[in-house]
């Protein structure tokens, strides 16, 4: 049995934290296949603490490419360095973030592999007859869970979508083998030249990357009342998200939505409002560290799987909320 990979991403001298979520994914998968969990990391100037890092929160082996010709992203460049590690040690599986990065590395690999890739996976598994990996990913829009299995070709390659998983956390004591490759000149060419690096400076939050988000469900009534939500998200310094029925009502866009045909995110505090809970808007958000929900109905969904539970009429709880803050 090979080893179960995970892509560790290294853009601009940082670790992406990602690569901790796709650890914790890699790691059950390797204890039900019995075997040995490996991350890789490409780029230049790597430092040694990221590397402990991916050991700490559960790689046994780090595969590391460092090569001054690594430091800015080419595809081409980091697929034919993937290429040539997956090449030399057969993984069974290869798992990326459905990042930029992920998204675009994973099928350029995939078709020069002559194998299968699932792109944004939400769930992984391993089929217990055949040891063969699950790749689960909403599909026709969202209204089916597609899963999909890779039969007869190797290293098994799928992208997970991010924050459907939390990051493993470290153990300071682990130990770990770390395997320093180097390649030959032509590994490194490329028709592709690297002209400059543009930073997108759009003041928009992402939010998925948001610390706190204050989301809004079907409870607001209208489309006026999302002025509370806006306040109390700017207040708290966080981003706006919504219920599919909110984006189906046309009250807010598409991109706040949470849920599985929406986003998932993961952040520090999750204020949901007037959301009934729903198994398909909990798929998106219930990794979220801290949850306080309000809504008027004691038996509503959400209050499951909330720290915090507010029951009332959020019309009089907002304004409230928001006062208090702001003199605070
Ligand atoms: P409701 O379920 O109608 O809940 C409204 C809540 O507001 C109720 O609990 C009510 O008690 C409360 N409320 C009403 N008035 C007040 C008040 N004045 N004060 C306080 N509380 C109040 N949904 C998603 O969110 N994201 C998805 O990505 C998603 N994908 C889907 C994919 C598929 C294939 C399918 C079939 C469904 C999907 N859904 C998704 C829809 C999901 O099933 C629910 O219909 C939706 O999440 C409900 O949105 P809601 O909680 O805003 O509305």
């Amino acid at each position: 049995m090979g080893e179960v990979w995970t892509l560790a991403e290294f853009r601009h001298g940082k670790l992406n934290p990602i690569s901790f979520e796709l650890l914790n994914r890699g790691k059950s998968l390797a204890q039900k296949l019995d075997t040995s969990l490996a991350s890789i990391i490409i780029g230049y100037d790597i430092k040694k603490e990221d590397i402990d890092e991916l050991i700490e929160r559960g790689a046994d082996k780090v595969y590391v490419v460092d090569d001054k010709r690594l430091e800015n992203f080419i595809v081409e460049t980091y697929a034919k360095v993937i290429l040539k590690l997956l090449d030399e040690y057969n993984p069974d599986i290869f798992i990326a973030a459905a990042t930029t990065t992920g998204r675009t590395l994973m099928p350029y690999i995939a078709v020069k592999k002559q194998t299968g890739l699932t792109a944004d996976c939400t769930v992984l598994d391993i089929e217990e007859e055949t040891g063969n990996l699950l790749q689960t990913r909403p599909a026709i829009g969202g209204n089916i869970l597609a899963t999909i299995k890779t039969l007869n070709t190797r290293p098994q390659m799928a992208t997970v979508r991010p924050h459907s998983t939390k990051p493993a956390l470290p153990d300071r004591n682990r130990v770990g083998e770390v395997i320093y490759k180097q390649f030959s000149d032509d590994v490194f060419s490329s028709k592709t030249k690297y002209i400059r690096f543009i930073k997108n400076e759009s003041q928009q939050v992402n939010i998925q990357d948001a610390k706190i988000i204050v989301a809004g469900g079907r409870g607001l009534g209208k489309a006026e009342n999302f002025k509370l939500i806006d306040e109390l998200a700017e207040l708290l310094g966080g981003a706006v998200g919504v219920s599919r029925d909110v984006v189906d009502r046309g009250w807010k866009t598409y991109p706040h939505q949470i849920g599985l045909s929406g986003k998932t995110v993961s952040p520090a505090l999750y204020i949901a409002v007037g959301i009934s809970g729903a198994i398909q808007h909990i798929a998106g958000m219930q990794t979220s560290e801290n949850i306080i929900a309000i809504n008027k109905d004691p038996d509503a969904q959400i209050f499951k799987i909330a720290n915090l539970g507010i029951v009332g009429d959020l019309n009089e709880i907002l304004p409230l909320l928001i006062e208090r803050i702001k003199d605070y």
